[in-house]
């Protein structure tokens, strides 16, 4: 009977969460919104635009996100499709291949309003199509030629996301030459050329539903128009193209965090621990404050790295600094959220997940260290790389 009653009210607990949840999510959306007012970089167009696009992940995603985390694979044909008719896929890509042809600024307005996908999966895979594989392609082109290049025997590729269902994918693959930052080239690879295989898929704790594959490669024999831009380019090329990547990762965690404050918050507001709400104790409700100034702080970094990305500066540095803040913030909110929620933490919720997905943020497209290093060498203290 007692412990019909206490699960009882855990339920109902956890309703009005939810319940709550859902309107502090859309407050969040709309003060992030105002948050873009301030910056001088953002326009009413950038406000419309993350407007538009929040009524489609309303109705066409989020009412799917909880089946396809199951299935562990969202369509991504049939998504892409939705944001890429409504324009939402490469805002910054030149109106001649299907862009919008606007600047920047509007690709991480997309980024930061894709926060209110309710996974980390989907921005992820909408990220790594927009922002990750394409700025080179869209900056170099193709190849003008017609010749082959073929390509080691056998090799493999880990990581690839969206690898079982894409339909190419931009590869940086050693093509020959002695020196080491000439012998690489991009190549824009069709997945169905002979030779490719990408069907093993990899098991992962986060990111659901996001595939990543495995991609093999046996003797294949790729055409020359497949390079974009120049042969042995490719490292030159994706070290450029990094910078939109990790700018486009730290925009697109903000709404996920502060999303996750707030439901913390409204969890240990409800909660009572020998008559007194969670939040009361001091420790918790400092928690909460001290993590949503880290946050609006990575926001000021990241908005203040893309004005000057758009005046064309080199963002390496600064880039680098948000791609680490925003992989340990990803860890530091969800783990002391998580934790705050006692043993509903432990259970499947909006906080748990971005626990596992997040995890990710200092590992992919660059660990931490790899990013301590770049920071290192443009303060000239990575050992044997002084200035
Ligand atoms: C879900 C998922 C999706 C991904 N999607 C893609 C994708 O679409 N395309 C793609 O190309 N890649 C993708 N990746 C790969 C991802 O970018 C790499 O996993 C990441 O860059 C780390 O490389 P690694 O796994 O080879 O780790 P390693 O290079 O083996 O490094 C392992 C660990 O060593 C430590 N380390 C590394 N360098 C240093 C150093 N200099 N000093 C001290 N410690 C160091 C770090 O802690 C690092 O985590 C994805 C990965 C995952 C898990």
């Amino acid at each position: 009977m007692l412990t019909s009653r206490i699960s009882q009210s855990c339920r109902v607990t956890s309703q009005n969460v939810f319940r709550r949840f859902q309107s502090a999510q859309a407050r969040l959306a709309e003060s992030s919104i105002e948050s873009m007012r301030e910056e001088n970089i953002f326009t009413e167009e950038h406000i419309a635009l993350r407007q538009s696009l929040r009524k489609i992940i309303e109705n066409e995603i989020n009412p799917h996100v909880e089946q396809w985390e199951n299935e562990k694979m969202f369509p991504a044909h049939r998504v892409m499709k939705i944001l890429g008719s409504n324009g939402f896929l490469g805002v910054n890509k030149p109106v001649e291949y299907g862009g919008l042809g606007l600047d920047f600024s509007y690709s991480i307005a997309v980024a930061e309003e894709l926060g209110n996908i309710d996974c980390g999966g989907i921005p992820m895979a909408i990220g790594v199509q927009t922002d990750m594989a394409t700025p080179a392609l869209a900056r170099y082109h193709n190849y003008r030629g017609q010749r082959w290049r073929r390509l080691h025997h056998q090799w493999s590729k880990m990581w690839i996301t969206s690898g079982t269902q894409a339909d190419w994918m931009c590869l940086l693959a050693n093509t020959g030459g002695e020196k080491a930052f000439f012998n690489k080239s991009l190549i824009c690879l069709p997945l169905d050329t002979k030779g490719v295989d990408r069907t093993t898929k990899i098991e992962k704790i986060g990111m659901h539903s996001s595939d990543t594959a495995q991609v093999f490669f046996e003797d294949v024999r790729i055409p020359k128009k497949y390079l974009i831009g120049d042969e042995g380019q490719g490292f030159t090329y994706q070290m450029l193209q990094f910078q939109e990547e990790r700018l486009f990762g730290v925009a697109s965690v903000l709404l996920g965090l502060e999303k996750c404050i707030a439901y913390t918050i409204d969890y240990c507001r409800e909660r009572k621990i020998f008559g007194k709400p969670i939040l009361d104790n001091q420790v918790v409700h400092f928690r909460m404050a001290e993590l949503a100034t880290e946050i609006e702080l990575l926001r000021s970094v990241l908005y203040r790295t893309v004005g000057k990305f758009l005046d064309g500066q080199d963002v390496t540095k600064r880039a680098s600094m948000a791609k680490l803040k925003g992989g340990r913030l990803c860890r530091e909110v969800s783990d002391s959220c998580l934790q705050y929620l006692g043993g509903s933490g432990f259970t499947h919720n909006p906080v748990s997940r971005t626990f596992r997905d997040g995890r990710l943020g200092s590992i992919g497209g660059g660990a931490d260290e790899v990013m301590l290093s770049i920071i290192c060498k443009y303060m000239g203290t990575l050992p044997g790389r002084k200035k």
